[in-house]
């Protein structure tokens, strides 16, 4: 069995997803570049082995189920484990805001399923794999906008941003992340939660100030904990206007 750490990133053929697995192969190790559309993931596969990371496309649509027990099973037979999961697939509908008392249903479930029971599917799928490696890691790419503490104070700068469907799918997942914390806080594996911060990506039309790579410093900081490290947070991009990093309220 191979000594390289196996990592996979869901959402991995751009965006975030993307310079996360870059950063990450770029520590040495295997990266299993989780995407949902083959050709998007291949070419992404190609552009990570050409800068020299040992990537591999693994075809994974977190809204389905098929697909994940698929690529779990892949996992298992070419690596017996996995040493880091990334739940970084995500959508915004960022195009499609709506006021709390106009929010569509449709849109809401389409959002959950992907933010919130996507990373609950692939989590769970996962773990046995994840408990077969001696120290896993679990980060759940979530968000400041999902924080109750940060949404609901008048003085902080993202109180003008009112919708309920992409901050309260963040704002589960939140939650979720505290629960797998706490059902494994006797194991090796820590579970937290990575805050990128506002990054261009076609997620928010790159509209963002920071850029992706910036974004996934977040991820791989909680990727690479030491044995000693946090449990249970969430942490990254702190809006202080120093760009400091840090444990963000839930
Ligand atoms: P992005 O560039 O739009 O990338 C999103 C990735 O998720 C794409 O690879 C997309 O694949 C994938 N994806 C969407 N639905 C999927 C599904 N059902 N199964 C598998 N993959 C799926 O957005 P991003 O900004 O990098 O977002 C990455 C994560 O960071 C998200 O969880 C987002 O909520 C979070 N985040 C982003 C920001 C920001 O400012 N950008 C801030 C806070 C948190 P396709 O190419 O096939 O669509």
């Amino acid at each position: 069995m191979t000594t390289k750490q196996i990592a996979l990133v869901t959402g991995a053929n751009k965006g975030i997803g993307f310079a996360t697995a870059r950063q990450l192969g770029e520590r040495g190790m295997t990266v299993l570049v989780g995407a949902r559309d083959t050709d998007r993931g291949q070419a992404a596969e190609k552009a990570l082995r050409e800068n020299g990371a040992d990537a591999h496309f693994i075809q994974l649509d977190v809204t389905d189920d098929e697909s994940v027990a698929r690529a779990a099973k892949r996992i298992s037979d070419e690596f017996g484990r996995l040493d880091i999961l990334v739940n970084n697939a995500g959508i915004a509908a960022i195009n499609r805001l709506e006021p709390p008392s106009g929010t569509s249903l449709d849109l809401l479930r389409e959002v959950y399923e992907t933010n919130v029971f996507g990373v609950v599917a692939v989590t769970n799928a996962l773990l046995p794999l994840l408990r077969q490696a001696p120290a896993a890691r679990i980060v759940n790419v979530s968000s400041e906008v999902g924080s109750l503490a940060i949404m609901s104070d008048p003085t902080h700068p993202l109180y003008p941003f009112i919708s309920i469907t992409y901050p309260s799918s963040k704002t589960a997942l939140n939650m979720v992340t505290t629960m797998y914390a706490k059902e494994l806080r006797d194991s090796s594996i820590k579970v937290n939660a990575a805050n990128p911060g506002y990054c261009a990506t076609d997620l928010n039309n790159n509209e963002g100030f920071r850029t992706p790579e910036q974004g996934a410093e977040v991820t791989v900081h909680l990727a690479t904990l030491p044995d000693d490290g946090p449990h249970g947070q969430l942490w990254g991009f702190l809006m202080d206007g120093k760009g400091s990093y840090g444990v963000v309220p839930w």
